[in-house]
């Protein structure tokens, strides 16, 4: 399977030699990234004893506790909340959101249309449960064609709606915009706190370790993420994290359980181990993945695709786009990944309707955890400009094969 052709092997070559230098610039940040994640559990002195199951209630849990402080540590927050039983990114964005905001209170997006799923959450699609059925208004600013937040309307929509939470999305998602920089968010949150009292919310999902420092480091007041991406390092098999300022972690856990419980409670049921694991693995298989983004956009470059980011340009996620023009081509492209991977490559995946999409979607996802988008996975909607967009690889090698042999199908494919 991993034979390739003359013309895919020259180009898979050449593409290895074009991105040598950012490569060893990946390889820089994942010194840091790397080396402030160890030096957390050195400092937060991780012990096997909380590896140690608790059941019931989960009163002191003390590895429950040290995984909170460590992930603080590491995301530059005064506190945080790392739990497997967040179901999933979204999940943990809600109950911080739903945590911090009250009947009344404005939340301001200042990075455009919020990822899809939030958009029940958010109230944008009428839901019940949503904020806007708790009597929390809505408000939201553009980025400006240049992918930059939009100051004046932001300073014309803080002095308006005295917004209490300003929220951005970091990755581009499943758009084709660029993601929000470290150095993007800190001026945001410098602005944010010199015109208003509003806490400033980032959704850091796809976006954690891919730079030096993560929002809180720069000014953010809290994050959230998911651990079936980036933030989990390929091990952890769900949940979420929170992470940021004590006060609105406080609000966030008595969401999270109950008022006066808060999180005092919640049995482990044995997950400490892998979550301090997928926590000290989460730098370097960010940086695999970043390697797999970088290669998948440099072979398709070279082989004449139009690909986003270009792979010589700054990232802040890890996801990449590349537009292969046509629908039998993005077919070929899913179909190939599916079967190039570790699990699941005997089936493959089909165009379908998804719920609240407008257009077939197409997924290949062939992960030892269900829906993981850090192992390596494409997902694209049919139609134009019939892009895919491609992220993840727990190791390079087999992601640069696997992507490889999808640029060999997708040339064999005369769509
Ligand atoms: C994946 C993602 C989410 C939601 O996470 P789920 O785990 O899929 O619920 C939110 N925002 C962004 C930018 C994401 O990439």
């Amino acid at each position: 399977m991993f034979e390739f052709n003359e013309k895919i092997s020259l180009a898979a070559g050449a593409a290895m030699e074009r991105i040598r230098p950012k490569f060893a610039e990946i390889e820089k940040i994942e010194d840091k990234t790397q080396g402030r994640v160890l030096q957390a559990f050195i400092s937060n002195c991780v012990q096997s004893s909380h590896f140690a199951e608790t059941t019931g209630y989960g009163y002191g849990d003390v590895g429950r506790e040290n995984l909170d402080a460590l992930c603080a540590d590491i995301y530059g927050g005064e506190d945080a909340l790392i739990r497997h039983s967040f179901a999933c990114g979204t999940a943990t964005i809600a109950a911080g959101l739903h945590g911090i905001l009250r009947p009344g209170d404005t939340l301001l997006v200042v990075s455009g249309t919020p990822y899809d799923t939030l958009h029940p959450v958010l109230g944008l699609r009428k839901s019940a449960g949503s904020l806007a059925d708790f009597g929390v208004k809505y408000a939201q600013t553009e980025l400006t064609s240049q992918g930059d937040f939009d100051y004046p309307a932001i300073k014309a929509a803080l002095a308006r709606y005295s917004p209490k939470v300003v929220y951005l999305q970091r990755s581009r998602g499943y758009t084709l915009r660029a993601a929000i920089t470290i150095a993007q968010i800190e001026k945001l949150a410098d602005f944010v706190h010199k015109n208003s009292s509003a806490a400033v919310f980032a959704d850091n999902c796809y976006g954690e370790f891919t730079e030096e420092l993560e929002p809180c480091h720069v000014g953010a007041d809290i994050v959230a993420g998911s651990l079936i991406k980036n933030a989990g390092g390929g091990v952890a098999r769900c949940g979420g994290y929170l992470a940021g300022r004590r006060d609105l972690i406080e609000l966030c856990a008595v969401r999270m359980s109950c008022a006066g419980l808060g999180r005092k409670v919640g049995a482990s049921l044995g997950n400490n181990r892998e979550l301090f694991l997928s926590l000290f693995h989460a730098p370097h298989v960010t940086a695999q993945a970043l390697k797999s983004a970088v290669f998948a956009a440099t072979l398709f470059e070279d082989l004449g695709y139009e690909v986003l980011p270009r792979p010589e340009e700054k990232r802040s996620d890890i996801v990449q786009a590349i537009k292969l023009g046509g629908r039998e081509k993005l077919i070929a492209f899913c179909q190939a990944i599916q079967s190039a991977s570790p699990v699941d490559s005997l089936y493959a995946p089909v165009p379908g309707p998804m719920p609240g999409y407008d257009s077939e979607i197409i997924m290949a996802t062939g992960a030892f955890t269900s829906g993981s988008s850090i192992e390596l996975s494409a997902d694209a909607p049919l139609r134009e400009p019939y892009a895919v967009w491609l992220q993840g690889g727990l190791n390079f090698v087999s992601a640069k094969l696997a992507v490889t042999h999808a640029a060999q199908a997708v040339g064999e494919n005369i769509a």
